[in-house]
């Protein structure tokens, strides 16, 4: 009887705090990357795991120049994607790794493109496809226009040219393009970034691909003078992607705001959510607006 009680107890505990929707399960990608992985792969599986929507595992390539034909991680038994990985200066997955990626989001898998993995695998068309806008690699006007907003419009800019810079590191003001979408409704209209690394000029096919939002890239710190996406929505087949460019982090760094940032963390999770389900129940958190 007491035993009964306590099931109970426990049942009607779970009930009112969500803990009995199993956790979504999603794999982080790394391994190789010009940026400092082991750090950032770390702090984006803690912020899912934190969050107890997401239970997260890691898959670690070998490293550059070591055989990636044993790399053959099983996207498929993962909602989602996260892609901390780039061959910027590195090596490129074996061919039945790509496959095995096309065909898991060609079947609804979920992917998020993080920061540097806009770089990664340029001559990839599908990837490009799949990321939306690229940069660096030998990314120029055959791969896509240059996107941006200008005047509240979005532009789409076939003007000859590389793909992918970015300015100084700073703090930025992050505005929202789409109020409607899933991932920022109810977002505040605009918040602070913490100091972190704008990409700006980016290019690709940018098709089944909205603007979730931007940030202006100021010329006085380098930047392109325009207002660049930094958080995007996609579809490719029946799979959703979400594309953040924020989250720098660099080999040497010992402090990591931009991953810290109460705006990195709220639209990572939200994102995540969204590609494994099409829906984001998670509640914008009342502190949104600090930066911490
Ligand atoms: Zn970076």
């Amino acid at each position: 009887m007491k035993n009964l009680l306590v099931f109970f107890l426990l049942l009607f505990f779970c009930c009112i705090t969500g803990c009995n929707k199993d956790p979504i399960k999603v794999l982080i990608v790394t391994g190789q990357n010009n940026h400092q992985w082991q750090v950032s792969s770390a702090i984006l599986q803690n912020c899912l795991n934190e969050s107890g929507l997401f239970v997260a595992d890691i898959a670690v390539s070998p490293a550059k120049g070591e055989d990636m034909s044993t790399f053959r991680p099983d996207f498929s038994e993962y909602k989602t994607v996260v892609l901390d990985y780039t061959d910027f200066d590195g090596d490129a997955w074996p061919n039945a790794t790509n496959a095995a990626f096309l065909d898991y989001v060609e079947k609804g898998g979920g992917v998020v493109v993080y920061h540097a993995a806009a770089s990664a695998f340029p001559k990839w068309k599908a990837y490009n496809e799949i990321i939306g806008l690229g940069a660096w690699g030998d990314r120029d006007e055959k791969d896509g226009p240059y996107v941006y907003f200008k005047d509240d419009e979005e532009v789409r800019d076939y003007t000859p040219g590389q793909a992918g810079s970015h300015g100084s590191q700073h703090e930025f003001t992050v505005t929202v393009r789409n109020k409607k979408h899933p991932i920022t409704k109810g977002l505040p209209a605009s918040w602070m970034q913490a100091k972190d690394e704008l990409y700006d000029r980016m290019r690709g096919p940018a098709t089944n691909m909205t603007v979730l939002a931007t940030a202006f890239s100021d010329k006085s710190t380098g930047g392109s003078g325009r207002h660049e996406p930094v958080l995007m929505a996609l579809h490719w087949g029946k799979g959703r992607i979400f594309h953040t460019t924020l989250g720098h982090v660099w080999p040497g760094d010992t402090e990591y705001p931009a991953l810290k940032c109460i705006g990195f963390k709220v639209t990572f999770l939200r994102g995540t959510e969204w590609t494994a389900t099409g829906k984001v129940t998670q509640k914008v958190p009342a502190n949104f607006q600090k930066i911490n």
